[in-house]
């Protein structure tokens, strides 16, 4: 909590041990990963613990493709989407991208996410990231699914494909947005949603916390990206789904609201967003 908070919201929400807590939405992360191999049953309950009710998986390439579904059919609170990261954007061959039009379309598919440009690490060529993220949007499009976009290093031109692929779009959901007000205009002005992860907690993220104080409320969801960016008290150590209860109360802070109505308008966000 900010020092320079009004003690009206220093107020407990409420005691852990009387009432369930809010149910919360992690609306991406990556739980198919290695990182959660040793301590999958205790990572689930952890969640649960902490009231987080839906955690969605999204798919990177071909076999976490399979993975984020294999986990959302043996597990209730688990849901997926069909992505491609572009870090692996140069393996994605024709017959990949057939693959991925096929599971796409299950019916409890969510999205096409995570996809996007990276020019950070740059894993991919740039040219190679940009056609394989036309591609998808096209597929997002004629499918009629959300899309939940990865940027890095690319505003503008994430920007700039996402406005040539708007008239065709349904809902687009920013992934771990971490800007400025700036740029959050930008992607207002293409009606995209902003998922907002532990990063908010982090000291140097006052840019992002500024620019939550004006994005509208009905368009911000909470996200863990576990097993990547845990916020603090957890920073530097593998991130996990039950964390976004300490994003959660940077979030409302930086909102202006209580960590319940945190809580409550992202979890409607996130089940708007993805028809939930
Ligand atoms: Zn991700």
């Amino acid at each position: 909590m900010a020092p320079d908070l009004p003690e009206s919201l220093k107020m407990p929400e409420t005691s852990p041990t009387t009432e369930k807590p809010e149910p919360l939405i992690d609306s991406h992360c990556h739980l198919f990963l290695p990182e959660f191999k040793a301590d999958w049953p205790q990572v689930l309950e952890r969640a649960r613990q902490a009231g987080v009710t839906t955690i969605i998986n999204l798919g990177l390439d071909a076999r976490t493709n399979q993975e984020a579904f294999q986990l959302a059919d043996d597990y209730p609170e688990l849901r997926a989407t069909v992505g491609w990261h572009p870090h692996e954007a140069e393996k994605c061959q024709k017959t990949d991208l057939l693959d991925l039009a096929q599971l796409a379309q299950r019916p409890d598919n969510l999205a096409i996410g995570e996809i996007g440009l990276d020019f950070y690490r740059s894993l991919a060529p740039k040219d190679r990231q940009i056609q394989l993220f036309h591609q998808l949007l096209d597929l997002a499009a004629q499918l009629t699914l959300p899309v939940v976009i990865h940027t890095r290093e690319a505003f503008a031109e994430t920007v700039a494909i996402l406005k040539a692929h708007r008239p065709t779009l349904g809902r687009i959901l920013i992934h771990c947005f971490t800007g400025s007000w700036d740029e959050a205009q930008a992607y207002l002005d293409l009606d995209c949603h902003f998922s907002i992860p532990g990063v908010v907690t982090f000291p140097q993220a006052a840019p992002l916390r500024h620019a939550l104080g004006q994005i509208p409320h009905d368009k911000i969801l909470l996200e863990s990206d576990a097993p990547y960016l845990a916020p603090i008290p957890r920073r530097g150590r593998r991130n996990e789904p039950a964390y976004v209860a300490y994003t959660l109360l940077a979030l409302a802070e930086s909102l202006g609201t209580r960590p319940r109505q945190a809580a409550q308008l992202t979890t409607q966000n996130a089940r708007r967003f993805f028809g939930l």
